[in-house]
């Protein structure tokens, strides 16, 4: 068997054109979406998230704005610039970029966040809805991943899935949607027993663990549909050569960068799975197209229209 390769660079960029003919219809009433991103200080990976972040929301017609206070800004500066935002009409999302620098108390910043313009999902609040099937917002990555299951014609309701990671911004997030879905669910994370014997009851099998290549062909049902979340820089080149020796793309890049990126899953699984999502271009591509989504749901939300849950 071979499994077919979930596109999330084509779903990302099916997401992308509708979000931008809604926001252009919604600018056209006079209501153009707005996101404020704020990055504190100069970390290089949220410098190159960000930068994607604003460029993705100019070409989908958002108005947006980018707040840099410096790295040795203080919680209540943050807790200021937030509440400004808050008050601001013309801006519907809100999107603090993580991590904050130690000093921050990162927790009341979010929890500052109007949940209302939360397009990360992560409030509270926000959480709330998630959880009781409310209209709210929902965190982009695992709402991605979603799309690229209804959107690939992978059947959810009543399969058994499996999600490794249990972290409030995918691991828990992702399995309350599928639950939402009506999978039948189980959530595993570093304690829990023989892994691979669990990994094998599953259709769906999510990885978000954070640990290059652990998901092998041991740990997977022959059929089942694998999503990779997990994004992981290898320098290695034994490592590399684990993976991708001869595979002529990887090797020039490889040499060119030094690095490359592997998933949460070892390619090598392709051979047991139906359907899987590759690293780069499976999952990463989404986490964009749905926070380009949430901002435009949220400035229908706080308008009172009506939305799907
Ligand atoms: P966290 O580190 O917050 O969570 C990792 C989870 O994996 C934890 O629940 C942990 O268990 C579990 N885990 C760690 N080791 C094992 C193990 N050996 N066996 C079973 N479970 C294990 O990571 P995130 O959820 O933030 O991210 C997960 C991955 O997804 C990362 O690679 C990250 O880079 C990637 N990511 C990708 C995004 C994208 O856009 N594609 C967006 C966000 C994240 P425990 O709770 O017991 O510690």
């Amino acid at each position: 068997m071979s499994a077919r390769i979930l596109d999330g660079n084509q779903i990302a960029s099916a997401i992308r054109q509708e979000v931008s003919a809604e926001a252009k219809a919604l600018a056209a009433s006079g209501l153009r979406p707005g996101l404020a991103v704020v990055l504190v200080g100069h970390n290089p990976a949220s410098e190159i998230y960000v930068r994607g972040k604003v460029k993705s929301s100019e070409e989908v017609g958002l108005y947006s704005e980018k707040h840099t206070p410096p790295e040795n800004a203080t919680t209540e500066q943050l807790l200021a610039l937030v509440n400004d935002l808050n008050r601001r009409d013309e801006i519907d999302g809100i999107l603090v970029q993580l991590p904050l620098p130690p000093q921050v108390d990162s927790k009341r910043v979010l929890l500052a966040v109007d949940p209302a313009k939360d397009v990360d999902g992560f409030h509270p609040m926000n959480v709330g809805y998630l959880s009781t099937q409310r209209p709210g917002l929902v965190p982009c990555t695992p709402n991605g991943v979603m799309e690229i299951l209804r959107r690939s014609g992978i059947e959810v309701a009543a399969k058994e899935a499996v999600v490794i990671g249990r972290s409030d911004i995918v691991g828990k997030p992702m399995a309350m949607l599928l639950l939402n879905a009506n999978a039948t669910v189980t959530v595993c994370h570093s304690k829990t027993h023989d892994l691979p014997a669990v990994c094998r009851r599953a259709d769906i099998l999510v990885a978000a663990i954070g640990r290059a290549g652990m998901i092998t062909r041991d740990f997977v049902k022959l059929g089942a549909t694998v999503i990779d979340v997990g994004m992981n820089k290898i320098t290695d080149r034994a490592e590399f050569d684990r993976y991708f020796k001869g595979n002529e793309k990887r090797e020039a890049a490889f040499a060119k960068n030094g690095s490359t990126l592997v998933g949460d899953v070892d390619p090598a699984v392709v051979e047991v799975a139906s359907a899987l999502t590759p690293v780069p271009g499976g999952v990463g591509p989404l986490t964009i197209a749905m926070l380009m989504s949430n901002t435009v749901r949220a400035a229908k939300l706080r308008r009172g229209a009506a939305v799907a849950v």
